[in-house]
């Protein structure tokens, strides 16, 4: 039976990133995935990465020419239900096609010595003195099992590892439901003009949740949606979307659907030996359900702590426990406060949405500009203030109801008490039991995002 330091279930971008980094400080750590190299990574092809994200986690960066690589753009805009009153916002992003990417980011751990096992599927956990050592995967050939300091699941949305997590495990082992994600529909588009290119921006309506972005070939795009629930409602909103929104005439090549987290992450993402991350730890962002790079923050953080750890010895829930207190400062209180914020004001309806962007225009630019920027929106008084005042006249005029405008100032002030409450997460086990009543408290008045 072989023996590693680190044992990675799931070898997508997560996985490889994760493994890649225990390797780079001089561990040795086996890769498991479900796929054959063939078929990792291709749930569905283009996503994207902001440009900035390759320096700052120091990953592969692709350019024209290489195979991964789509399209690169910087500009976004942000408008109306209408298709009116768009926002123009810089934000970087290059697109790359995800299973090509995937295999490079395999190939990079491999460079530090990774052990992938492909065609491999994680059955169960190993036991010693009534903690995890390791876990059992099934092969074509049969059953294996393999054991390793420290087991970590970044096995994406089905989160079958940290389900199957014991009773007494401080990670939480919900199933992510069809209201605690984003059933995502991608249209690739050919536009009838050959003349028309349409890779230089992207385009969002956010009542709908619903985007048109470029894709590799400059006169195409990839109409998307993103709903909870299911494939139908996101179908559903979409076909509005294609009434109410002049775009110039296309024809649908191929779609393509995904589903991402839309739910906060358990509490604590560790346990005794264990820790999770990526899409199974739902670390997704709150304003587009993105996955990748935020969860490289959490796997930063868990890499240093982790590699702590093992030096010591001790790789105990409340040595490891570290990791939590520390991506809540970095990122999961900004994350806890925005995802409760966006839950509350999308709730506004169709024309209030219109009545924003055509008199809100400069908070909610603010507002998008601080969404490009960082894991928290943040906005002062001085832009506050005014949106108030148009608010408050929509209200007079019959255009914004009483109700909106009570949800929108509930969620301002919930999302400061999450933030608060996640920046005082308990330092250690100990006041973990007492920090979750509050923390369920809270999210009970968010809500789910409808
Ligand atoms: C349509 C769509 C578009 C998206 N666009 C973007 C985007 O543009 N930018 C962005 O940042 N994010 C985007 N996301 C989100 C992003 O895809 C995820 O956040 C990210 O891929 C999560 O990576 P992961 O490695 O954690 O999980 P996954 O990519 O899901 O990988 C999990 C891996 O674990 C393996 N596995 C699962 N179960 C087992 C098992 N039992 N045993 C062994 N192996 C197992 C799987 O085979 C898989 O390879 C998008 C999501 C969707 C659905």
């Amino acid at each position: 039976m072989k023996k590693y330091d680190v044992a990675v279930i799931g070898g997508a971008t997560s996985g490889s990133f994760f493994a890649r980094k225990m390797a780079e400080k001089g561990y040795n750590v086996l890769v498991i995935d479900r796929n054959p190299l063939e078929k990792i990574g291709t749930r569905y092809d283009i996503f994207h990465i902001g440009r900035k994200e390759f320096e700052r986690f120091g990953i592969p960066r692709p350019v024209k020419g290489d195979k991964e690589w789509a399209f690169e753009f910087e500009t976004n805009y942000t408008a109306a239900p209408s298709g009116k009153y768009p926002i123009k916002t810089f934000d970087p992003m290059v697109g790359l096609h995800m299973h090509d990417y995937t295999v490079l980011m395999n190939e990079w751990a491999k460079e530090k010595g990774v052990v992938f096992i492909y065609s491999a599927s994680f059955e169960d956990f190993v036991y010693e003195n009534g903690k995890i050592s390791g876990f059992t995967y099934s092969t074509e050939d049969g059953t294996e099992e393999v054991l390793a300091k420290c087991i970590v699941d970044c096995s994406g949305i089905e989160s079958i590892p940290r389900r199957k997590l014991p009773e007494n495990a401080l990670v939480e082992k919900f199933e992510i439901s069809p209201e605690d994600m984003f059933y995502v529909v991608l249209k690739y588009v050919k536009f009838k003009d050959p003349d028309f290119v349409y890779n230089t921006s992207s385009t969002g309506w956010p009542f709908y949740k619903s985007w048109l972005a470029p894709q590799a070939d400059p006169n195409g795009g990839i109409l998307g949606i993103g709903a909870c629930n299911s494939y139908k409602q996101a179908e559903t909103i979409l076909e509005d979307v294609i009434k109410t929104i002049p775009l110039p005439e296309y024809t649908i090549v191929h779609t393509e659907k995904g589903k991402t987290p839309y739910t906060r992450p358990p509490y604590s993402f560790v346990t005794d030996n264990f820790i999770v991350t990526g899409d199974s730890g739902c670390l997704t962002k709150p304003n587009n359900g993105e996955g990748v790079t935020s969860s490289m923050v959490h796997m930063e953080i868990a890499a240093d702590v982790l590699d702590e750890a093992i030096k010591q010895n001790d790789l105990s829930c409340k040595n490891l426990w570290k990791i939590n207190t520390l991506y809540n400062e970095k990122q999961g209180a900004d994350f806890a406060s925005t995802r409760a914020l966006l839950t509350k004001i999308v709730k506004a309806k169709k024309d209030e949405f219109e009545f924003f962007f055509e008199k809100g225009h400069d908070f909610l630019q603010a507002f998008l500009d601080g969404a490009a920027d960082g894991p928290e929106i943040k906005i002062n008084m001085g832009q506050l203030i005014p949106a108030l005042v148009k608010i408050l006249g929509g209200i007079l005029t019959g255009k914004v109801s009483f109700v909106t405008l009570k949800e929108a100032a509930g969620g301002f002030i919930l999302s400061g008490k999450l933030k608060k409450h996640y920046l005082a997460f308990p330092k250690s086990p100990e006041g973990y039991h007492e920090w979750v009543k509050e923390a369920d408290a809270l999210w009970k008045k968010a809500g789910k995002m409808q």
